[in-house]
Parts: structure tokens; C-alpha cells; sequence
């Protein structure tokens, strides 16, 4: 006989946690499905640890810029062993919150993987589960290149396994993971080179941000290689060897970490046994709702394929369960305007449209305005990180449509404009808000 619930995630990360827990808040007999630790990627692999390596990237950066401020420091070096053994007694602490806090909203968690056997009933080793309602939200993993040797190389799981600082980095990639990870290891004191397919690093972002962020990477020694399609990684005496599609070959690196995209992870489910319709790539597919084909089987979280984040899973998955058990039957996820930070150094905060996709949407009726300085904090550094933002208006009232920030300060100060521009806020209502001075986030009010 199978054990009923009335709610079942499969996956314990960031969707299937929130949306297990506020199902039981509602008084659902809820539970969820992880073979691994809990918090899922964000967690383990994901936000929580790459903060943390950013903050530690950051603070060497702000050591050297203290000089300026008359602080007289020798620094001894970085103790990357001692780092990463606080770093994951941290993320152990936040597994052991995250079990105690299903235990006290009483929600089932089933250790072992998940796959269906029928649209409502799942095995998971020798346990048969049945539930009315059953949420997908089984995430995705980074993806290696189908060529020679890619095993030789890691990808963000194992960044963070990484026992040591590697000397000599090669990072295979553009988005928004391999320019965090590029800054990390640089501001750790690494040399990084950074292999890109295209022309330019965060290729769906506008285009100021990648060519600031580019000018700061090269400021820092980060070489960026363009037009580099990977064809085999091979080990030789020098140490990792990457070649290229086009011939050319780059060695002696001690890490080569492929950044080059994540895939749904729905492959093990069975969804054929549940009927679920998913893409070739393993996106299932989902409505607004979060509903698939079958009735009572959704998806949330990066197994759909929208937006990659954190955030966004936490809220389609609350939003799931307030309307299956907290009698709000149109409530649901506002996909538009979602925004987001890239903690690359310095950090990027956007919103919004880029000016090449609002040009494309609105044509000649979009208006920008846009500004580059070097910051205050800056004036007594010997580095200099420009600040560099943009607003992106759209029609007669200028409504703004994309806002884009890059630079000291951008990644705290996003969350704020998000809640204006989510809100429809207009150039003249940015105009009409005073300033704080002496801020970074002052500019964007003062544009002309
Ligand atoms: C390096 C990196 C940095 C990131 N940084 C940020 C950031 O700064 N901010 C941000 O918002 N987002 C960030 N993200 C993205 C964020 O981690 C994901 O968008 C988020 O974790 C997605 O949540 P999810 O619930 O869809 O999946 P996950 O959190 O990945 O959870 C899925 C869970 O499902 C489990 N699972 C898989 N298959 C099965 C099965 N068959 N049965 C049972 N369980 C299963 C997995 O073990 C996993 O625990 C980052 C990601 C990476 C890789």
C-alpha cells in the first residue's frame, strides 16, 4: 500500500522546500523527496558558498584598497584550506536548519531518489508514495562539453571541492557563473584566463555591463579568450592542456572549470510513466500556473527552464501552494521584471530589458540614460573600479524598462529599484526622488 500525502516535492532544494512548507502551514500532510543534503543548490553548490567566496574575494580586494585610507597592513597570504572549512560548516549548520524546520511544520522527508509510476504514485527505492498534488522541482546540473577529456576538467560542484587554491585557472564559459567564478580565483590570487565561444562574456546582458566588466577583468589580469570553442582538454607535463576548435592550443593550467550551462534534471523521473510532456533538453513543460499536461503534476524551480534562480523557485513554489491549499486560485508567479545580481568583482545588479531587446520591443521610442565614473570609495585607492550604469525608457512617459548597474555598491542597491521598477515607475519619478549623497545610487536618480 503506498503512503499518502496530500503533497509531495520531489527534490528538497530551494522550490521544493518553500513549497512543502507553506502546503503544511495550510494543514496539507506534506513531503519531500531528496536523495542528497537539503537546501539543494543554492545551498550546497550554489549562492550560499559562492557568496561566501565572493565576500572573501572582496575583502582582498578591499585590504589593498585600506592602503589608501592610511591603514599600514602586510598581509601574509590567503589560507584557502581554513576558508573552505568554515565555509562548509556553515552550509552543514544551514542543512541542519533546514531539516529542523521541516520537522517543525511536521513535513515527511523521504531520503532517496524519486520517479513516477503513475501520475500520482512514486517510488523511491522500495517506498511506494501517492499524492493528489506532485511538484517537479528537481532542479538541473552543469553540463561538460562532449569532447576528449572533459572529465579532466570540473565544474561549479567541484569548484567547490577544490582542497587548494590552483595557480593557473582556465575557465570555459561567458555566463553569469563563470565570470563570478573568474573573480573569485583572480581576487584569491589565481591567474585566470577566461575561454569564451562569442565575442564577449555575459552575452544576455546588456552590452555596457559586459564591456565594463570586461575592462575590470583585464584591469585585473584576467586574459579574456575570444572565439574559443573547446574541441579536447589533455593533461601534459605542463599541466592541463585546453585546444581549440580552431587549432590553437593553451596549456599549463592546473583547472579547467566548464561553466557552459546547466540541464534540467528530469532524465531519472519516469515522466514517461506519468504522461509528462517535457522539451528534448528535459525542460518540463509548464503553464502559468506551474501546471503540466497532467492535472495534478507541476514543475517549479530551474527544471522549467525560466529564470535560474533562487528566488524564482522559492516563489513558484509558494505561490503553487497558496493556490492548492490557501483557497487563492489565481495566485501564481509574475515572471516579467524578475531581478537579479551577477557577484562578479566589482558586482552587477540589473532589471529588466537590455537596451538591444527594448530597441527590438519598442523601437524608436526607447531613450537611455547612462553615466561612468570612478566612485567616491575609490579616491584614495591605488585601484580604480568604475561605476558604470544605464537606464533604458521606454514611449512618451519614459517608463523604465531596463536598469542596469555595474560597480561598488550595485549588488545591495538593486533590490530597491526593482520594487520601482516593477511598480512602473517612470524617468520623472526617478527625477523627482531626492538624492543620497554621497552614494553610488544617487546617480541613477540624477540622470540627464
Ligand atoms: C554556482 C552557482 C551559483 C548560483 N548562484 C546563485 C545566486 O547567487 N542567486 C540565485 O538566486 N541563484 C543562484 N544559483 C541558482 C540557484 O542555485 C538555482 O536556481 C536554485 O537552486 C534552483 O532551485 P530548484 O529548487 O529548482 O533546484 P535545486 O535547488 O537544485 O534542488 C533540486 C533538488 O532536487 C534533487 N533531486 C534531483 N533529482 C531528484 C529525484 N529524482 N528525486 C528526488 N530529488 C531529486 C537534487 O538532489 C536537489 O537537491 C546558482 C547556481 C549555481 C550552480
Amino acid at each position: 500500500m503506498p503512503v499518502h500525502y496530500d503533497f509531495i516535492a520531489i527534490g528538497g532544494g530551494s522550490g521544493g522546500l518553500a513549497s512543502a512548507q507553506r502546503a503544511a502551514e495550510y494543514g496539507a500532510r506534506a513531503a519531500v523527496i531528496e536523495p542528497g543534503r537539503l537546501g539543494g543548490t543554492c545551498v550546497n553548490v550554489g549562492c550560499v558558498p559562492k557568496k561566501l567566496m565572493w565576500t572573501a574575494a572582496s575583502l582582498g580586494h578591499a585590504l589593498e584598497d585600506a592602503r589608501g585610507y592610511g591603514y599600514d597592513l602586510t598581509v601574509a597570504g590567503h589560507d584557502w584550506p581554513r576558508l573552505k572549512a568554515a565555509r562548509d560548516a556553515y552550509v552543514a549548520r544551514l542543512n541542519g536548519i533546514y531539516a529542523a524546520n521541516l520537522e517543525k511544520r511536521q513535513v515527511a522527508w523521504i531520503r532517496g531518489a524519486a520517479r513516477f509510476l503513475d501520475a500520482h504514485t512514486l517510488a523511491v527505492g522500495d517506498e511506494v508514495l501517492s499524492a493528489p498534488h506532485i511538484v517537479i522541482a528537481t532542479g538541473s546540473r552543469a553540463e561538460r562539453p562532449a569532447i576528449e577529456g572533459a572529465e579532466l576538467g570540473i565544474t561549479s560542484d567541484g569548484f567547490f571541492e577544490l582542497a587548494e587554491r590552483p595557480a593557473r585557472v582556465a575557465i570555459v564559459g561567458s555566463g553569469y557563473i563563470a565570470v563570478e567564478l573568474a573573480g573569485v580565483f583572480a581576487g584569491l590570487g589565481s591567474q585566470v584566463t577566461s575561454f569564451v565561444r562569442h565575442e564577449r562574456l555575459l552575452r544576455n546582458f546588456d552590452v555596457m555591463l559586459a564591456a565594463s566588466l570586461a575592462r575590470e577583468y583585464a584591469a585585473e589580469g584576467i586574459e579574456l579568450v575570444p572565439h574559443a570553442a573547446p574541441a579536447a582538454l589533455a593533461r601534459t607535463a605542463e599541466g592541463l592542456e585546453l585546444r581549440l576548435q580552431d587549432g590553437r592550443r593553451r596549456g599549463g593550467f592546473d583547472c579547467v572549470l566548464w561553466a557552459i550551462g546547466r540541464r534540467p534534471s528530469s532524465d531519472a523521473l519516469d515522466l514517461g510513466r506519468a504522461g509528462v510532456a517535457c522539451y528534448d533538453d528535459g525542460v518540463v513543460i509548464t503553464d502559468k500556473y506551474q501546471a503540466t499536461n497532467v492535472p495534478g503534476v507541476y514543475a517549479i524551480g530551474d527544471v522549467t527552464g525560466r529564470e535560474q534562480l533562487t528566488p524564482v523557485a522559492i516563489a513558484a513554489g509558494r505561490r503553487l501552494s497558496d493556490r492548492l491549499f490557501g483557497g487563492q486560485p489565481e495566485r501564481h508567479l509574475d515572471y516579467a521584471l524578475i531581478p537579479t545580481v551577477v557577484f562578479s568583482h566589482p558586482p552587477i545588479g540589473t532589471v529588466g530589458l537590455t537596451e538591444a531587446a527594448a530597441r527590438e520591443l519598442y523601437g524608436e521610442a526607447v531613450r537611455t540614460y547612462s553615466a561612468g565614473f570612478v566612485p567616491m570609495y575609490h579616491a584614495l585607492t591605488d585601484a580604480k573600479r568604475r561605476v558604470d550604469l544605464k537606464l533604458v525608457c521606454a514611449g512618451s512617459e519614459e517608463r523604465i524598462v531596463g536598469l542596469h548597474v555595474i560597480g561598488h555598491g550595485a549588488d545591495e542597491m538593486l533590490q530597491g529599484f526593482a520594487v520601482a521598477v516593477k511598480m512602473g515607475a517612470r524617468k520623472r519619478d526617478f527625477d523627482d526622488t531626492v538624492a543620497i549623497h554621497p552614494t553610488v545610487a544617487e546617480e541613477l536618480v540624477t540622470l540627464r
